[in-house]
């Protein structure tokens, strides 16, 4: 019986309307996306020349009997939409089902399909079917899509380099793939594997066939959910970072989405545990009900919007914060030993591909290195069960910070400290910095009236346009405990103060919170002027690098350290504290075993 139906003609235009085939990345969606309707467990994509000379897909499916594999090279015919509403529900994948014809009339393609009686084979010449024959009968479809672009060579002219070309195919495998963990895919470029997950349906699993054992090992598992919606996934520590986006995978329904503001909110989870300008690695899957959801439904953006968003993005910030906040964040120097090597061989495989493909390119562009992270570390290892142990994410859930004892100070800079466990490196700057970076923000929090009334008032002169700006802000720094007045022209006058401005620097601490108040003229937050203002503080009134310590001093920096809330990182985010174990130590000696 035909499963594929023709499409009524009003929803057939709506969707020719976004239709694009234009890259082989966008070939190869709609080929693999066919591959998952049709129930495939087992995909496996190979490219010649990054897809450019020939696409292969192989997959274990349904299968298609004769008249349907005739039918589905017709223009608007599809197996997935039958009306209307069923485009903005999408929980189905290659909605475009159409498709196929337009790539069809832009290649040569072979297709062999069955359901397991007799295959059948059609060859189809610039959107001709030219032959359609008897073939295996092997349950599944293989496509094999040859010549892109072949008869229209403006087109063809239009795709970027190869590398760029192979660097998005492999991008969309990936996501594919960690939406998809019950699925395996295999991805091949002249016969270089480029993924291979083992359809497992084990996330952590697939994450670690992407981004190479170390960063999946340096993941937790997150859930949770409220009313509306149900969030699972990976995060990664916060030490795991990058300078760009391309880690952060959201899942909606089984639909990698890319959203903004979800972006922004997982980012914002993190804050002061990591540089704000780095990102981290997450895979994290949302389901919700769809009528909760409005889907672009233009086909290259994958751009969702959400109602009840708010409600979402605490439920997020909630997940990250709690699963951060209780652990143990210390980085470990890690030495490098054999795993690494086989992880640098696998690099190096890569960077002859890398090279090899940047040679034949006429086009390169920067983008590149970007998007080189997204698969650089493809083919690693999968071959140990105990790697996936509970035991590497339960370790790091023991005792939150260590007990520390302190041995002495290098450059007046770095305190070194051990216990049974190692050696410990702590930055003297970044740790007061965070010590006192929640002094700040508690006080900065929950104004009180301790205040200190100034013998001599501290006056200050301000530009015409500072001093306007300000002046209508007079309440933001009464409420922090100033008394603050005007005082001629362009000037002000304090003559309270709170008690904890810091002894000595109070002029040019006021000074700093005037101007960070000026420079947030913009949607003005209460909340982030008191971060600003608590980090601007804690770095001025914290210990230098060059600034030598007592033994005393050490200890309590350190004891004043275990009680933060946060003690890793200073409040940009960067390390207070690093770890040498007894067995890097012991490797970096190659002492015994190593
Ligand atoms: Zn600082
Ligand atoms: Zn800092």
């Amino acid at each position: 019986m035909a499963i594929i139906r023709v499409m009524d003609e009003i929803l057939a235009n709506k969707i020719a309307a976004g239709e694009v085939v234009e890259r082989c990345a966008s070939v190869v969606k709609e080929l693999v996306e066919n591959s998952i309707d049709a129930g495939a467990k087992s995909i496996r994509v190979e490219l010649i020349e990054a897809g450019t000379r020939e696409i292969k897909v192989i997959d274990d499916g349904k299968g298609m009997e004769e008249e349907d594999a005739i039918l589905s090279f017709s223009r608007h015919a599809t197996s997935k939409i039958i009306d209307e509403n069923d485009l903005y529900n999408i929980n189905t994948l290659g909605f475009r089902g159409e498709a196929l014809a337009s790539i069809a009339s832009v290649s040569n393609i072979i297709l062999k399909t069955s359901t397991g009686n007799i295959g059948t084979e059609v060859i189809i010449n610039g959107g001709k079917i030219v032959d359609v024959k008897k073939s295996d009968s092997r349950k599944g479809t293989t496509i094999i899509v040859k010549d892109l672009f072949y008869n229209t060579p403006a087109r063809l002219k239009h795709m970027k380099s190869l590398y760029t070309e192979l660097a998005s195919v492999a991008e969309y495998m990936n996501k594919l793939a960690l939406s998809h963990p019950d699925i395996r895919f295999l991805l091949i470029n002249n016969n270089s594997e480029l993924l291979n997950t083992d359809g497992s349906n084990n996330l952590h699993k697939t994450i670690s066939s992407i981004y190479g054992m170390d960063v999946a090992r340096k993941m937790i598992e997150i859930s949770g959910e409220n009313d509306d919606y149900e969030v699972s996934g990976y995060i990664t520590i916060p030490e795991i970072n990058r300078s760009n986006r391309n880690g952060m995978i959201t899942i909606v329904n089984g639909r990698v989405v890319r959203n903004i503001e979800l972006n922004k909110t997982i980012n914002d989870s993190y804050h002061s545990y990591k540089p704000d300008n780095r990102y981290p690695i997450v895979v994290i899957n949302i389901k919700v009900d769809p009528s909760l959801i409005d889907v672009n439904i233009h086909p290259t953006k994958m751009d969702i919007k959400f109602s009840k968003f708010e409600e979402l993005s605490v439920l997020i910030e909630n997940i990250i914060k709690s699963k951060i906040s209780n652990r143990n964040l210390i980085p470990n120097v890690e030495v490098k030993g054999y795993e690494k090597e086989k992880q640098e061989n696998n690099k190096q495989l890569y960077e002859n591909l890398k090279f090899d493909l940047s040679r034949k390119s006429y086009e390169e562009n920067s983008s590149v290195n970007n998007e080189i992270l997204t698969y650089e570390k493809t083919n690693i290892i999968s071959d140990t069960e105990t790697i996936f142990s509970n035991d590497d994410i339960e370790y790091q859930e023991q005792q939150k910070f260590p007990e520390l004892y302190p041995v002495g100070l290098v450059h007046g800079t770095y305190i070194i400290c051990q216990n049974e466990l190692g050696m410990y490196i702590i930055d003297q700057h970044a740790a007061k910095e965070r010590v006192n970076y929640e002094i700040y923000k508690e006080k900065l929090g929950n104004p009180n009236n301790e205040r200190i009334d100034l013998l001599f008032p501290l006056t200050i002169e301000l530009a015409n346009n500072e001093f306007i700006i300000l002046k209508q802000k007079f309440d933001i720094i009464r409420n922090l405990g100033f008394n603050i007045e005007e005082f001629g022209i362009n000037s002000i006058i304090i003559k309270t103060h709170p008690t904890w401005l810091p002894k000595n620097y109070e002029l040019e601490a006021i000074r700093k919170i005037i101007d960070v108040l000026i420079s947030t003229e913009k949607d003005f937050s209460i909340i982030k002027f008191n971060e600003k203002v608590a980090i601007m503080l804690s770095c001025k009134m914290s210990i230098k690098a060059n600034e030598n310590i007592t033994h005393e001093e050490m200890e309590s920096l350190i004891d004043d350290l275990r009680k933060c809330d946060n003690p890793f990182n200073c409040p940009h985010g960067r390390p207070t504290i690093i770890h040498y174990s007894n067995y890097e130590l012991e490797k970096l000696f190659k002492r015994s075993g190593f």
